[in-house]
């Protein structure tokens, strides 16, 4: 699992803007992400731990990848629709 900060989605988002990968929600907080050039598909998942931020994607990428960064807008916009239960 890699921590999402700001820092470390910085160059990822920036990547994502450009690839624009294909993103479908497979469950909250799960995405299959599919590059539309290669037709490669990967599996983002996030997890929260008290107020810190993870992420993991089944992509070879050994930091926060653009796949991971590509999930983000959707996770936040689904995130605030949840009724979060402690
Ligand atoms: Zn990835």
């Amino acid at each position: 699992m890699l921590e999402i900060t700001k820092e470390s989605i910085e160059k990822a988002t920036a990547k994502a803007r450009i690839a624009k990968p294909l993103v479908k929600v497979i469950e909250f907080r799960r995405y299959s992400v599919t590059n539309k050039t290669t037709g490669a598909t990967y599996e983002v998942r996030f997890t929260k731990i008290g107020n810190q931020k993870f992420g993991e994607c089944s992509c070879p990428a050994t930091k926060i990848c653009y796949h991971i960064s590509s999930c983000l807008p959707i996770n936040a916009v689904l995130a605030s629709q949840m009724i979060q239960t402690a």
